[in-house]
């Protein structure tokens, strides 16, 4: 028997990267999982995708109910959509700050909202968000993505703290540097790809990136019964990046 049999899962932002490797991975271990994507061709069987927009609530609605209907109930919500910035503060005007906290942050919360009445039906209910080592990390160049960040770093606390006497465990996930179509368009972007990638690997405390796989492998973890007593917790996947504190010698 699988770990995850019986289990039903719906993982947003699942048709790609580390949200397409979460579903494939909790799918091969016994979960039936949908997945809710802008654009969710990527996934294929055995996952059943569902087109919705995390930052349009009535399309969360209907998009979460549509999947909870074909899974029959909901025991693992992973929320996993989320979109990039960079800059400082003077880069990003008001329009792109509403526009990535809603996304990733009002999003899990959307989400959340909807699929709450579905976990509360469950005996192993559990939320697994995406954060991000960004979310305490002081990293240069990515404020509005930082702060995103750490407000799902806040809201998953919060989150753990209010559903705990209901059974439901919140955890996230704090990627480093995770090798994803995500990063693969930003490489493609720079005059020399192979050189960015090159150095992108050397200012990692592994000499490489994160893989997406890697990560799917810590929220499985999260999702599991094994982590039964595990609830307000953060784990970082990103090689050390946070927790070392590498200097010259
Ligand atoms: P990705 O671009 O490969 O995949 C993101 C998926 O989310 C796509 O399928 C996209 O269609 C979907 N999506 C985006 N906006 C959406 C919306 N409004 N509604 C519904 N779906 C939407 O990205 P990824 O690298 O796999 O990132 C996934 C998550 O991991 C994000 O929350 C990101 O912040 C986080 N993260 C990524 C990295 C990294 O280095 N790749 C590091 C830390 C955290």
């Amino acid at each position: 028997m699988s770990e995850l049999d019986g289990l039903k899962a719906l993982v947003t932002g699942g048709a790609s990267g580390i949200g397409l490797a979460t579903a494939r991975l909790l799918a091969a271990r016994g979960a039936r999982v949908a997945v809710l994507d802008l654009d969710p061709s990527g996934a294929t069987e055995p996952l059943l995708g569902f087109k919705a927009d995390v930052s349009d609530d009535a399309s969360v609605r209907s998009g979460v109910a549509a999947a909870l209907e074909a899974l029959g109930g909901l025991d693992i919500l992973v929320n996993n959509a989320g979109i990039g910035a960079a800059g400082t503060v003077e880069d990003n005007d008001d329009d792109q700050w509403h526009r990535v906290l809603d996304v990733n942050v009002v999003g899990m919360v959307r989400v959340t909202r909807a699929a709450l009445p579905a976990l509360r039906a469950s005996a192993h209910a559990c939320v697994v968000n995406t954060c991000s080592i960004a979310a305490t990390a002081g990293l240069p160049q990515r404020a509005l993505y930082s702060a995103s960040k750490g407000a799902v770093l806040s809201l998953t606390l919060a989150m753990a703290a209010d559903h705990v006497r209901e059974g439901i465990r919140v955890n996230c996930v704090n990627p480093g540097t995770a090798d994803t179509p995500w990063v693969g368009r930003l490489l493609d972007a720079a005059d020399d790809p192979e050189a960015e990638r090159a150095a992108l690997n050397a200012r990692q405390p592994m000499g490489r990136l994160v893989s997406a796989d890697e990560v799917a492998a810590a929220v499985a973890y999260l999702a599991s019964p094994a982590a039964a007593s595990v609830t307000g917790a953060s784990l970082a996947v990103d090689g050390g990046m946070q927790g070392l504190r590498l200097r010259p010698v």
